[in-house]
């Protein structure tokens, strides 16, 4: 765990800046890009998250990892395995908008709930360097929203629904488990 200590904390500068596009033409050989993408992966592993971008380890570029399976703080993420993507940005976008919890490891004790457009399309590079484009919808739609925010100094905070949606991670567990006892295999969308 020690790797969280590295991560970037609310209130720190790189957190609120627009992070530069990286030069993808020789991504794969370009070993400090492939060095951030492997930190990246490593941090959100350590870390028990499910996305992580890089300004949240100091390095204000467009690079975020996705790599969703349930854990501690996500029992009901999906699986995702963990991938990389250079230069993402949103192609597409529903209409349809739903609201739900989220954290943030830059914004660590905190739980608030957001509005996120439930289906999306992104396009990135993978860390080969060729361009990529897939849909996801949910919870995964909703990391790469959450992800693509960092990249804009964007953090989940700025956009609650309301203020009063957001509560210590203490008090969201609580609401968590009652909302589990109400209805089971709900809990995820209180
Ligand atoms: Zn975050």
């Amino acid at each position: 765990m020690q790797n969280f200590l590295k991560i970037a904390q609310l209130g720190q500068p790189v957190l609120r800046q627009c992070s530069s596009a990286v030069a993808v033409e020789n991504l794969a050989g370009d070993r400090a890009l492939q060095a951030l993408g492997d930190q990246l992966l490593a941090v959100t592993r350590a870390a028990d998250g499910v996305g992580l971008a890089a300004p949240q380890i100091g390095v204000p570029l467009r690079v975020i990892a996705i790599a969703s399976r349930p854990n501690a703080r996500y029992p009901h993420a999906p699986l995702l395995p963990p991938t990389l993507l250079f230069n993402p940005r949103l192609v597409k976008t529903s209409r349809d908008r739903e609201q739900d919890w989220e954290g943030c490891l830059s914004v660590p004790g905190i739980r608030g709930r957001v509005w996120r457009h439930q289906t999306i399309t992104v396009a990135y590079r993978d860390r080969h360097g060729c361009p990529q484009q897939r849909e996801l919808t949910g919870f995964a739609a909703r990391i790469v929203q959450h992800e693509l925010d960092h990249l804009d100094g964007i953090l989940f905070v700025d956009r609650l629904v309301s203020e009063r949606d957001c509560f210590t991670e203490a008090e969201y567990q609580q609401l968590q488990k009652q909302a589990a006892a109400r209805e089971p295999g709900a809990a995820s969308r209180v």
